[in-house]
């Protein structure tokens, strides 16, 4: 005839901050004009190409000079493509989150990647001409 203590701490795994989940829906947000949009797009894409072009060679991301800290921030190919899906769907830019530790030798800047990206391309199109 024992009483069962009651553990606070069992059964519902329901945490009540889970819902705490931040919306975003901050009025005063403006979305993005539609050429910003496009702008992104575009980065998006590229980025596509720069990463499939450059990772077979070990480069993991681009290093970005910062406005705000004017300091270069390295990030990786994932993270860059979740900062310009964030931007497209939210309007801003996420706060910076740089990779962590990164190995500088293993990042290109945007204007590297995009020379690299066009020397390519006209390297395939000058071993195309064989009609
Ligand atoms: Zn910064």
């Amino acid at each position: 005839m024992q009483d069962e203590p009651i553990d606070p701490f069992n059964g519902d795994p329901s945490d009540p901050a889970a819902g705490l989940e931040d919306l975003g829906d901050d009025a005063e947000d403006e979305p993005l004009t539609e050429a910003e949009r496009q702008d992104v797009l575009e980065d998006l894409s590229d980025l596509e190409i720069y990463q499939a072009l450059l990772s077979p060679t070990g480069i993991r991301g681009l290093v970005i000079e910062c406005e705000d800290c004017h300091e270069p921030h390295y990030f990786d190919w994932d993270l860059l493509r979740g900062n310009l899906r964030h931007l497209l769907s939210s309007g801003r830019p996420r706060v910076h989150e740089p990779a962590y530790d990164p190995d500088p030798d293993h990042y290109v800047t945007w204007e590297y990647a995009r020379g690299y990206a066009d020397g390519v391309h006209d390297t395939l199109t000058e071993g195309t001409d064989d009609e």
